[in-house]
Order: structure tokens, then C-alpha cells, then sequence
């Protein structure tokens, strides 16, 4: 083009962009999601940073709504909720809010404002469910927008908080990947590679955690920013919108048995209203969808059963979709399935629970009401009362206690010695308990009664034994503590007195500074006091020094060894100010019992060199719980290796390497070989979980499937009976009969050989948490450090009597000796979903301790 024409052209751009900002400027209107973002809904993923850009678009623009910002993910993207009602109700939001708390008891205080229900929408809890957040801004216009007369009506008596996405990290890595690998116009077939994304796909939190698995434990920033927030509101209703696989119907409640028997009959009642009322607008559609099947209400930690019993009606709605779904996707009955359907979906359920919940104001939080009046007054349960034994460790009771404060259960002491009877977690059995002043009283009678309930009961009804995760989870378990259940209710009598460890400086230039290695915490230190590149030295056997014992594990720091350290003394003792670990110190390395601290008992612990392996065929899940615990839990150092590039890896560089659970075809005969090699020479492997299925009955290793051929060929015979059985049951029966061979997670006791590095620090006891049916031979050159004898039941949670049966004289964790290496099998994932507190002790000395 001439100048002359580049010179209009310029000139009319300047126009256009004059104009266009003047109408910016003069900006007063609401605009709808499409308007704003300038494109349909639908027609492409929306990264999370416009989305919130449109809820502040909203927040800034009508008087009614406002945004509260709660936190920060891990990869720094922002975490919020909005609330909207009507603007009347708005002036008043926070009597409304507290008004609620005081309806449950959390706050002191009779409500005296008007009566507003509180419906809670959360989205995109899985970061590839990814139609939830684009749903959460069309849900947004339209309670938004003033000329919706049925909405506004509905804000009259509701308040709606919507959280447009709990895993903003999970939804980017989704969108990213989409946006980068969609074709235009999409194609649609399943096969497209639009339709498959990379691992770890979108599903989860940047360290690869399952977020809807994590509102109880509360292990990841997300969840532990929103059970804050959501403890200070305690909505009536809540939704947790998802997807499913991409043939599905749409899944709204009333959930599927089993159902926890804690769950009110008004709860029941008012999900099979709400679905009622989805289903209304889904047939004048024409749209599929199910209830009652498949989505159970039981395991506490999803965003569907925390709130269910912390008094809302919890629910889950699951929408055809996901990861594969894309733009546009063609079904396996021929039909187009696209973003913009799979958004409607989630708009039209959501819009219907907030005018179901409206129509019903009054009866929900009547009924709301009387929840927690049964909580606090006449709760259903029969173990009243939950005793901490006070003698417990110090660091897992300050960790219980602090999971308590984050879910808003109340503790604290008795108001007096006392005799009482229940059930002892350690025993299993019934009988006296002594109660000291010391001990921790959780007692039922408080406003978190069923969440309490569902957490500690020592045995928990399952009114349907095919549900869709673990059946068991108790913390008294994951912590191994003494405890017990009551049916006497017993009163807090003086305010919870926290275990003060005292951290006092140790005395002047001791001949050695010894730290006691029993918590987590103690491995923090340990990581600490090696990234400073202290001689540290650990103790094989038990002695006194000062007339304080030392259990096997304790740590020696002796000045010797330690010349070329700069301020010893001060290192230590600000390490032991930061972990808040107690210092003891000797003064001479002569001890009074057990062997002397110059010792050559005493292991020396080298700074391992610690290589993960990571990628496509490790499970996304266990990997990021390996990075996670290192990374965030005793930050310590570690190197992850591609499993796509493994193989040329060379091993020697690394002291130890962890294979998490996986599907690996990696392991061929000449990479086994190899590895082999490396641990003869010195290496420590790891293996977790399902990693050990690579390798069982493979030459240079001495894991076997079973202790001898009789014992296979009577598994073998097992087996066929099962097909035969199968062959022959009726098609109905066929779920149900599977059972007896499931380990839908169960916990199991076993005895602990804590003599053994592996389990330093640990109890004669362990429980785990088992989620297979994997079973393998106690090692027949090497040590069983925990091991199955005969008559295999678990303590607490669903196992099939044949998946029992199979588990008998097998192994649980193993540790083989080979040349100057070792390899450790743990048979189950000691760190599975992170809050398995007593897995990690056996995971950190695996790494540290064993073979040092
Ligand atoms: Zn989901």
C-alpha cells in the first residue's frame, strides 16, 4: 500500500482505538462472560487469569457482590470466592455470616438478622474437568445481572459464594495444553491427540495431589486456604462440580449408598429435592442423566462429604467430559459432545440447586439449625468421647492438634484425674481406662460432632460395601497413638496446655550434641543438619547419657569430625531453635550405658544424592507425593529422572533411587541387570507400591511372589475356584461377588521389628493403610522388618475374607541386602495422599538411615 493509504490506516486505527477507549472509559454496564472475554463460551478455554479478571469485572460493577481473595497457590496464582445476594441482604453479609456460625455453635451468640440461606459453589476442583470454571462466569452473569427477574428474586433470601476454581494450577496446565494442541476448527475424534494430554494431565494440584481427596487431611495449600474460609461461612448447600468420562450422563445427587450413617434425614431428604429439581429442567431438555449410582457419600475428605458432615447438603455433579473431552468430541453412540453443552450443563444444576435451596429457605436453615442442636446437645453416636493419651509424642500430638484447629474441633484437658471404659486403639479390645490430666478430651458434644465421628470412630457401619475409595482413614491409626473410644461422655475440663519443647541453649562447647529422632520433625532436622554438611552419626543401639535414654536412631553430633564447621555451637543451636528440637549434650563420650559415643556402632549418615524417578510411566499421585515430601515437608534436595530417559541415566551418580508406584515397561531384563549391578555396588533402591510388581521373581533380586511352589499352586487353585465361580454366577451378581477377593482400603496391624533402621524412631507396631490386593513372600534373604503372619484381618475398613486369606504370611515391608547396597520394599505406598504420618518415618529412614 501507498503512503497515503498507511497513513488513513493509521489514522482510522487512532479513531477506532479513541472510540473504543471512550467507551471503556464510559463503562457502567455489566457485561456477560462473552462480551467481556470477547468470545463465546465455549468456543475456547479461558485461562483462569480472565476468568477471575471477570469476577472482579462483576465485583466492581453491581452493588451486591464482592470478592474475597483467600490465598495463593503453589505455582502463585490467586485463590477467591465471590458472594452475591440481593443488595439489601449485601449490607448485612456479615451479620448473615455470623449470624450462621452462631446457628452452629462456632461463635457465641443467638442470630438476630434476617434468616438468608447460604448456597456454596465450588468449580474445577480437577484442573481438565475444565468446562467448570467457564460455567462458574456464565452462573455469575446471571445472578449478576439485574434484569433477571428470577434470580434476583432468589438472592432475596440466598447468599451465593462461588469459588470459580479450586485448582487453578491443574486447570492452567489443562487449558495450556489445549490451547496449544487443539486443532481449528477441533477435530473431533478420540483418537486426535487433542484428546490426550500429557502426563500428568490436568487432574490435580502442581505437586500432583488430588485435591478432591484432600479436604479433611488438608496436606496442600489449596485445601488448607479453603477449609479456613469455608469454616467461617459453613454454607447450607454446597456443590462440587466435576467431570466424568465422556460417554456418561450427567450425575447429580441423591448419592449413592453407602452413605455414612452420620448423615441427617434431611439431608437425604433435601439432595433428593435438589435432584428432583435438576432433573425438572434436564427432561425439558432431553438431556441423560443419573442419580443413586456410582458416587457415594463415606470417605470424609472429598468436597462432597467434608461439607455433608460439617452440616450442609454435600454434593457431587458430574458432567461427560474431562481431560479428553476437548472442544468438541464424538461420542461413542456418534453424538458431538462440546464445551458449550458440557457448560450448560453445569450452569442449568447449578442455577436449579440455588432456586431449589431459595424456595426452601426456611426449612433448610431450620433444619441446619437443628443439625448442630443434635451435634451439640444429643449427638447419635455411640462413642461419645475420644482420649488422647497425654504421654503420646509431643510432635504427634501438636500435629493432631493443629488438624484440629483447621477444621474448628474443639479439645482439651479433663478436669480431673479419672477412671472410665472403652475401646483401646492399641488392643482392639474394650476395657478400663485410666485417665490422667494430662490426656486430650475430644469430646462429641461440640458443633464438629459427625466430622469427629467419621474421623476416629474405631469402626465405621458400611451400609454398601462397593464404594468408590478407601473405607478406612482413622488419624488414631496414621499417627499410631494411644487412645480410646468412650460411650461415657466426658466434659473439657481446662483449656488445652500445648507440649512446650524446650530448645534452651546446650551447654558451652559440649564433647556432643544429641537430638532424639522419633517425629517428622526430627527428620526435618536431619535434613537440615546434613544440608549444613555436619558429621552427623546415628545410634544402632539404645544408651544413657545424663541419665537420658536414647532409642536406636538418635542422632550424635560429636565436635570431632566437625573441626572445618564454623560455629558448631551455633549452627546446632539455631537448627534446634528453628525445629523447635530439644539439645541434649555430653560432655564426654564415655556412656553410662550402651555403647560410647566415639563408637564405630554409631553410623556415620552420609548426605545421600537422591534420584526420583518421574514422568509418563510413574502414577502421577505417588510421584508427587515423593517431590512434595521432600520439597515441602523436610526440604531435601532431590533429582528427578524422566522414565522416558532413564535408560541412559548414568546411576552412579546417585546413592539412592526411588521408583514410585507406576505402570513401567521400562524394566527390561538389561535395565534390571543394570541396576543390579549399581546396588551391588553400593545403591539404594526404593521401591513403593506397585513398582515392586517390576520387580518380583527377576534374576538379581530376591523379592518373590510366594514363600514356597506349595503355596503357589494353592493361590493357583484359588484363582480357579474364583473363575469357575464367576463362570457360573448370575451376570447381577458378578460386582458383588468380586468383593470377597477387594481391599477397598483397609487398615491392618502389624508388628514391627524397630530394632531394624528401617523402623528407628517407630513403635513395635504399625499400622498401614492398604489399597491392593498385591501380596508377595517374606523375603527369604534379607530382613522383614513388618510382615504378615496368619488370620490376616484388618483393624478398621472393607476387606474381602479371600483378599485376607491371600494376604497371609506375606510381606509388608522388606529390606534385601545385596553386596555393599540394599534395596527396601514397601509393599504398600507409605505416603499415600500424604497424612499417613507414621508411613513417613519408615519412607525418610529407607532414605536416610538404612544401610548407613
Ligand atoms: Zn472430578
Amino acid at each position: 500500500m501507498n503512503s497515503l493509504e498507511q497513513f488513513m490506516k493509521v489514522f482510522t486505527l487512532i479513531g477506532f482505538l479513541t472510540a473504543f477507549a471512550f467507551v471503556s472509559f464510559a463503562q457502567e454496564k455489566l457485561l456477560s462472560p462473552a462480551e467481556f472475554l470477547g468470545y463465546e463460551l465455549g468456543d475456547q478455554f479461558t485461562a483462569h487469569h480472565r476468568a477471575i479478571d471477570y469476577f472482579n469485572h462483576v465485583a466492581s460493577l453491581i452493588p451486591n457482590a464482592k470478592v474475597f481473595p483467600y490465598g495463593k497457590t503453589y505455582e502463585h496464582r490467586p485463590l477467591l470466592y465471590l458472594a452475591i445476594t440481593s443488595p439489601e441482604n449485601f449490607q448485612m453479609l456479615e451479620q448473615i455470616r455470623t449470624d450462621n456460625l452462631k446457628r452452629t455453635g462456632l461463635q457465641e451468640g443467638t442470630p438476630s438478622g434476617k434468616k438468608t440461606a447460604i448456597v456454596w459453589l465450588s468449580y474445577n476442583v480437577h484442573g481438565n474437568e475444565a468446562s467448570s470454571l467457564e460455567a462458574s462466569m456464565l452462573t455469575l452473569y446471571e445472578l449478576a445481572d439485574p434484569d433477571n427477574k428470577k434470580t434476583q428474586e432468589w438472592l432475596k433470601n440466598t447468599v451465593v459464594i462461588i469459588d470459580p476454581c479450586i485448582n487453578p494450577d491443574g486447570r492452567d496446565r489443562y487449558a495450556n495444553f489445549y490451547n496449544q494442541y487443539g486443532n481449528i476448527p477441533p477435530n473431533t475424534y478420540v483418537d486426535g491427540f487433542e484428546h490426550h494430554e500429557p502426563w500428568p494431565g490436568g487432574r490435580t494440584n502442581h505437586y500432583f495431589f488430588d485435591l478432591n481427596r484432600d479436604w479433611a487431611w488438608t496436606t496442600q495449600v489449596e485445601s488448607q486456604q479453603r477449609v479456613k474460609v469455608y469454616n467461617q461461612w459453613l454454607p447450607h448447600v454446597h456443590v462440587d462440580f466435576h467431570e466424568q468420562g465422556y460417554n456418561s450422563p450427567y450425575f447429580f445427587a441423591p448419592a449413592s449408598e453407602p452413605l455414612h450413617e452420620v448423615i441427617s434425614a434431611w439431608q437425604r431428604d433435601f439432595q433428593l429435592m435438589i435432584g428432583k429439581n435438576n432433573a425438572k429442567y434436564f427432561d425439558e431438555k432431553g438431556w441423560l442423566y443419573f442419580t443413586k449410582e456410582v458416587f457415594d457419600l463415606y470417605y470424609p475428605s472429598y468436597g462432597d462429604t467434608y461439607p455433608t458432615y460439617s452440616g450442609a447438603i454435600g454434593m457431587t455433579y458430574e458432567q461427560a467430559g474431562g481431560g479428553i473431552g476437548g472442544l468438541n468430541i464424538t461420542t461413542e453412540t456418534g453424538e458431538a459432545l462440546t464445551l458449550k453443552d458440557r457448560i450448560l450443563h453445569h450452569h442449568t444444576s447449578g442455577l436449579s440447586t440455588v432456586e431449589i435451596t431459595s424456595q426452601n429457605a426456611a426449612k433448610v436453615i431450620e433444619e441446619f439449625e437443628k443439625y448442630f442442636r443434635e451435634n451439640n446437645n444429643s449427638p447419635a453416636s455411640d462413642y461419645k468421647t475420644y482420649v488422647i493419651n497425654g504421654s503420646n509424642h509431643a510432635d504427634k500430638i501438636n500435629s493432631l492438634t493443629s488438624w484440629m484447629d483447621t477444621h474448628a474441633i474443639r479439645y482439651g484437658h479433663p478436669a480431673a484425674a479419672g477412671t472410665s471404659r472403652g475401646f483401646s486403639y492399641q488392643t482392639q479390645s474394650t476395657g478400663q481406662v485410666n485417665i490422667t490430666s494430662a490426656d486430650i478430651i475430644v469430646s462429641i458434644y461440640q458443633p464438629k460432632s459427625r466430622f469427629i465421628t467419621t474421623i476416629f470412630e474405631p469402626a465405621s457401619t458400611l451400609s454398601d460395601s462397593l464404594t468408590y475409595d478407601i473405607t478406612a482413614w482413622n488419624l488414631i491409626y496414621a499417627y499410631n497413638l494411644d487412645a480410646y473410644a468412650l460411650t461415657e461422655r466426658l466434659a473439657v475440663g481446662k483449656p488445652y496446655q500445648p507440649i512446650a519443647v524446650s530448645s534452651s541453649t546446650p551447654a558451652q562447647k559440649p564433647y556432643a550434641f544429641i537430638f532424639k529422632y522419633q517425629s517428622l520433625q526430627d527428620v526435618a532436622l536431619l535434613s537440615a543438619l546434613m544440608q549444613m554438611n555436619l558429621s552427623v552419626r546415628s545410634a544402632e543401639k539404645s544408651f544413657q547419657v545424663g541419665g537420658e535414654t536414647f532409642l536406636p536412631g538418635s542422632l550424635i553430633i560429636t565436635r570431632r569430625n566437625n573441626e572445618g564447621v564454623h560455629d558448631l555451637d551455633g549452627i546446632v543451636g539455631a537448627l534446634a531453635g528453628k525445629y523447635k528440637r530439644k539439645v541434649y549434650t555430653a560432655n564426654s563420650g564415655f556412656v553410662e550405658q550402651g555403647r560410647d559415643l566415639g563408637s564405630s556402632d554409631l553410623n556415620h549418615l552420609t548426605k545421600p544424592k537422591v534420584a526420583v524417578l518421574f514422568g509418563e510411566q510413574t502414577s502421577a499421585l505417588s510421584t508427587g507425593e515423593i517431590w512434595h515430601f521432600f520439597e515441602q515437608q523436610i526440604r531435601f534436595p532431590v533429582t528427578q529422572i524422566g522414565s522416558e530417559y532413564f535408560r541412559i541415566v548414568n546411576l552412579s551418580r546417585y546413592d539412592v533411587l526411588i521408583v514410585p508406584e507406576g505402570s513401567y515397561k521400562l524394566f527390561d531384563d538389561g535395565l534390571l541387570e543394570r541396576i543390579s549391578a549399581w546396588v551391588t555396588d553400593g545403591g539404594k533402591l526404593i521401591l513403593i507400591g506397585n513398582a515392586l510388581d517390576a520387580f518380583v521373581d527377576k534374576k538379581g533380586f530376591g523379592l518373590k511372589k510366594y514363600n514356597s511352589d506349595s503355596e503357589k499352586a494353592a493361590a493357583e487353585l484359588r484363582e480357579q475356584d474364583r473363575l469357575q465361580n464367576e463362570t457360573f454366577s448370575r451376570y447381577e451378581e458378578i460386582e458383588r461377588k468380586r468383593l470377597s477377593d477387594n481391599i477397598s482400603g483397609a487398615i491392618y496391624k502389624v508388628a514391627l521389628d524397630n530394632s531394624h533402621p528401617l523402623a528407628f524412631g517407630m513403635r513395635n507396631t504399625y499400622y498401614t493403610l492398604k489399597n491392593h490386593e498385591r501380596r508377595f513372600a517374606h523375603l527369604s534373604t534379607g530382613w522383614n522388618v513388618g510382615y504378615f503372619k496368619e488370620n490376616v484381618k484388618p483393624v478398621q475398613g472393607f476387606a474381602g475374607f479371600k483378599a485376607n486369606q491371600a494376604l497371609d504370611n506375606s510381606l509388608l515391608l522388606g529390606v534385601e541386602e545385596k553386596g555393599k547396597g540394599e534395596i527396601i520394599y514397601f509393599v504398600d505406598n507409605p505416603l499415600f495422599r500424604s497424612f499417613w504420618d507414621n508411613g513417613k518415618i519408615l519412607f525418610a529412614n529407607a532414605v536416610f538411615l538404612v544401610g548407613q
